[in-house]
């Protein structure tokens, strides 16, 4: 069984793809109620964790366990009904709909109905600080605020864990801080086990007590900013390209 509250818990996982290793025996915790950061260089492997959290792609070895269930052993449909949701690097949003009506949309596939749907998908907004903008049409938001719908499309279904694959891409620094304030607060209040892939070092530094480091799909240090930020593989990982 498993529920809101469990920590996700990853080791040794390793995916090979056809003449490359995309992870490589990654073991390390994603813990309810906190953020933890998720870092490396394009190709380091980040996309492809997620993928394999969520269903996507079968590990090739290693085991993913969320409280006592075996994530190997689940379906993607399945493993999204424990509470385990994501967003994309690239943003997927129904145009044409409203801010309110996308947000409204993923509250109904969770199960809400009627009026109980509408006020997830007002309160999922208002944490996303998109209220303002509940009217307007999905297309005519910026880029930054068409992520943050993305994230509170997630929100509505209830997530227990949530894997948000470089949220921040994209966004301009007013956005980004903001950002940082609200997924904060969530992973506090709701107790939300988050995983934040980015790039920006500043970013995930503010966010996240706790940071994996990633290069060429291996883990190469893990710890809080300061520990991470001293660390010569990380340093070499990020300036030695
Ligand atoms: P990141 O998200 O850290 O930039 P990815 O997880 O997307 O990295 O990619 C890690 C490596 O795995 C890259 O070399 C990428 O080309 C490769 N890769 C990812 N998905 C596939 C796939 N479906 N088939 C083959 N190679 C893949
Ligand atoms: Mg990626």
């Amino acid at each position: 069984d498993a529920r809101a509250g469990d920590d996700l818990v990853i080791e040794g996982l390793t995916k090979t793809f056809v003449g490359l290793t995309a992870t490589d025996d990654l073991s390390f915790v994603i813990r309810a109620g906190h953020v933890t950061g998720l870092i490396g260089p394009n190709g380091a492997g980040k996309s492809t964790l997620v993928n394999m959290l969520t269903g996507q792609y079968a590990p090739t070895s290693g085991s993913m366990r969320y409280g006592s269930v075996d994530l190997n052993a689940v379906a993607a449909h399945g493993i999204a009904g424990l509470g385990i949701a994501r967003t994309f690097q690239n943003i997927r949003l129904f145009h044409r709909l409203t801010v309110r009506e996308n947000v409204l949309v993923a509250a109904q596939a969770a199960g809400h109905r009627g009026a109980a749907a509408e006020a997830v998908a007002l309160r999922e907004l208002a944490a996303m600080g998109l209220s303002a903008m509940a009217s307007a049409e999905a297309s005519s938001l910026s880029y930054g605020a068409r992520r943050k719908v993305e994230i509170a499309r997630c929100l509505a279904t209830d997530p227990a864990i949530l894997l948000l694959d470089e949220p921040a891409a994209g966004m301009n620094p007013d956005e980004t801080r903001e950002l940082g304030a609200q997924l904060r607060r969530i992973a506090e209040e709701r107790g939300i086990g988050l995983l934040l892939i980015e790039h920006d070092l500043e970013f995930v530094n503010a966010l996240c007590g706790h940071i994996i480091v990633l290069n060429r799909g291996k883990k190469i240090a893990e710890g809080t900013p300061a520990e991470i930020g001293g660390h010569p593989a990380v340093i070499e990982a990020y300036m030695g390209r």
